[in-house]
């Protein structure tokens, strides 16, 4: 009999240690998402009080969860924005998070930061924060935030010419946990023309994405899907920005997309040797 609960004990740990290490994507709302492997999470656009009646909200008590930490959301080693737009971006929530978690960076575009500037105690947190100053048609930028290693490039706003002052950026992020690694793009809302793509092929080259995470838009057209496959440099597209009402267009397409609060997919981690 003890050796039987001995047993079972063991198999039981085995598989916490497997569930541990394991790499994911969990969809919170809208464009909001965990990313996952190991002890490196990032989480993307998680505040905002905008859906335009369309889209999902971060359910409340997701929301409760991320602000106390409530595993899957504890211990972020970053929170990155995409822009700062209503239904992404809610300047108020974001300040609040980063007093309340210290050892959490920001990594958000100037636009988003200089909203962030405006509101009461905010030099506590700026220590925190890593602002992205990209032009239109400049080249793309590096940096190393808390050993995550992040290449951003700004892509137009969908809509383009229209919301053009947008800073809308592009994510690819690589998560390092021991000696595995993951990377994953995070689009914003991109517009889905391969004129804003093709100038940066060097950027796309450079690392392989296991994932992207384009606005579901990107599989209504043949040139948003060419940019998916044969552009970005990514193994895999999962769609995000799907409203409530799921457009039957996208049901049928066969594409991969998130739009249930909490779905989850895995990744399979690189060994780096
Ligand atoms: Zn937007
Ligand atoms: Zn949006």
């Amino acid at each position: 009999m003890r050796q039987l609960v001995l047993l079972v004990c063991l198999i039981i740990c085995s598989q916490c240690v497997v569930m541990a290490h394991q790499a994911s994507i969990t969809y919170v709302a809208n464009e909001a998402v965990l990313i996952t492997n190991g002890n490196k999470k990032v989480l993307f656009d998680p505040f905002f009080h905008q859906a335009f009646g369309t889209y999902q909200l971060v359910p409340e008590e997701t929301k409760k969860a991320i602000f106390n930490g409530t595993p899957p959301f504890d211990n972020l080693t970053a929170i990155i924005i995409s822009h700062a737009h209503g239904d992404h971006f809610a300047a108020d929530d974001v300040l609040r998070y980063l007093q309340k978690h210290p050892n959490t960076q920001l990594i958000a575009p100037q636009q988003a930061v200089t909203e962030l500037r405006t509101l009461d105690g905010v030099m506590q947190i700026l220590p925190q924060v890593t602002s992205v100053k990209l032009a239109f048609n400049q080249t793309p930028k590096s940096v190393e935030v808390a050993g995550l290693l992040v290449d951003v490039v700004r892509i137009p706003h969908a809509g383009w010419p229209s919301r053009a002052s947008i800073e809308n950026l592009v994510f690819r992020v690589t998560l390092t946990h021991l000696d595995t690694s993951i990377t994953v793009m995070h689009m914003g809302d991109a517009d889905p023309d391969a004129d804003h793509f093709l100038p940066f092929k060097d950027h796309w080259q450079k690392r392989v994405s296991d994932a992207a995470l384009p606005p579901y838009w990107f599989y209504f057209s043949a040139e948003g899907r060419d940019i998916l496959s044969n552009i970005l440099n990514t193994k895999n597209s999962i769609g995000i920005h799907v409203p409530i009402a799921i457009p039957r267009q996208l049901k049928s397409s066969g594409q991969n997309y998130f739009s249930l609060p909490g779905e989850v997919r895995k990744i399979n981690q690189h060994h780096n040797h």
